[in-house]
């Protein structure tokens, strides 16, 4: 039999076939990803195989092959530096919630998530909420940054969680697809979970209680279906979108617009900082490329770069 695993307590995993029935399983013998040293084996969000447990009741299975992961997200173990926890998996879409005002989202803390989607693989969808808030300059702000953010190929919605408005528009974007929801503490995610699902009581608002964070609790993801045909992960407990490595090359290639122009550059490994030809820092020029995009690499490239230097003397 085949199903997806809606829960984990790291011994036991929920799992439901597509039909609805639900098994509690165990893993049978040790599995072994290749390519990944994790501290469980099998994450929320998995598709597995199971064969029934003769000895017990009918409820009961041994899980014996993982189908291979479309994406996972990751969060790196406490004691073991090279191991990770895999906080959940094949994920189709994450929503992040954005607001303009109280809090502020800076495009800071947008491309640094967008960032992370993209080297995760990960589809990410803008989603502005408290648009029933917005003056004028509220409006222009946020209008600007669905220009910018559409331009480069994000989906973008304008939603308000409160006022029931967008809704229709983002179900039929959840519609099949396994989902994620994110964003600052107080943009809203309790909120328009509930407006989609009133019956749903979901965790996320713990994500952001300022005191927990850098705190590793012991909380699992758990994965919801939806009465309009979609799957929520849930994640409480976790920050943001979980951490990545990146070499410096890389983080180019994840804004899509930089990696685009990056045949251009006349150095292949372009950095697009103070090479010359630059085709990226050409575009920008051009205003072709927004500022607050760059800014954003440049800040992640730094960072990167540190990270990466502090690793080598660590050796
Ligand atoms: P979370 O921390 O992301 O889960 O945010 P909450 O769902 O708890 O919302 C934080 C605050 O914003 C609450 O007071 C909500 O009532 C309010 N809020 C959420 N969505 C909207 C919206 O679309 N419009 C307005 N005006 N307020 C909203
Ligand atoms: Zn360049």
């Amino acid at each position: 039999m085949t199903g997806w695993v809606y829960k984990s307590t790291g011994s036991y995993y929920t799992v439901k076939t597509a039909t609805g029935e639900v098994y509690d399983c165990r893993i049978k013998g040790k599995f072994r990803i290749k390519g990944i040293k994790s501290t469980n084996p099998i994450a929320v969000g998995d598709v597995v195989d199971f064969e029934l447990d003769q000895s017990t009741d009918e409820t009961m299975g041994q899980i014996h092959h993982i189908h291979d992961r479309k994406n996972y997200i990751i969060r790196k173990s406490v004691n073991l530096s090279k191991q990770v926890h895999i906080i959940a998996s094949n994920i189709d879409v994450v929503f992040l919630l954005v607001t303009i005002n109280n809090p502020t989202t800076t495009t800071s803390f947008i491309d640094r998530f967008l960032v992370t989607a993209e080297a995760y693989g990960i589809e990410a969808v803008l989603i502005f909420n408290k648009i029933d808030t917005y003056d004028e300059a509220a409006l222009d702000e946020q209008l600007y940054l669905q220009y910018v953010y559409s331009q480069i190929g994000y989906t973008c919605l304008r939603v308000s969680a409160l006022e029931h408005k967008g809704l229709e528009e983002l179900k039929a974007m959840m519609q099949d697809k396994v989902c994620m929801f994110s964003g600052h503490s107080g943009v809203g995610k309790s909120t328009l979970v509930n407006a989609l699902e009133p019956t749903l009581d979901l965790r996320t608002s713990a994500i952001s209680d300022s005191h927990q964070q850098g705190q590793h609790t012991t909380t699992f993801a758990e994965m919801f279906d939806l009465s309009f045909g979609s799957k929520i992960i849930d994640t409480p407990g976790i920050r943001g979108f979980g951490v990545v490595d990146m070499e410096p090359q890389e983080v180019g290639d994840y804004f899509p617009e930089f990696f685009a122009l990056k045949e251009d550059c006349k150095f292949n490994n372009c950095l697009h900082k103070e090479e010359p030809h630059c085709a990226v820092k050409k575009a920008l020029d051009a205003d072709k490329i927004a500022w607050s995009r760059y800014r954003s690499y440049i800040q992640i490239l730094e960072g990167e770069e540190e990270h990466y230097r502090g690793d080598q003397y660590a050796e």
